[in-house]
């Protein structure tokens, strides 16, 4: 059982170490777009729309970085 045991803990470390993320992601103050795609080489709107490249919609920067 004790592999059981090992991967509850783990699941509670993993959840916590999400609420805390987006607590921290919620205190920016500023927020800013970039292209899913990185086309214009980590260029940064501050207003959402769409990449003038490849037309993709442009993604809010925090939730790109949380993704790596
Ligand atoms: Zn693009």
């Amino acid at each position: 059982m004790k592999k059981v045991r090992l991967l509850a803990i783990g699941g509670l470390l993993f959840l916590g170490g999400l609420t805390f993320t987006s607590c921290t992601n919620a205190g920016a103050s500023t927020v800013q777009y970039a292209c899913p795609m990185d086309c214009e080489d980590g260029k940064v709107y501050d207003e959402a729309g769409t990449c003038p490249v490849c037309k993709m919609d442009l993604v809010d920067v925090t939730t790109i970085e949380s993704m790596e």
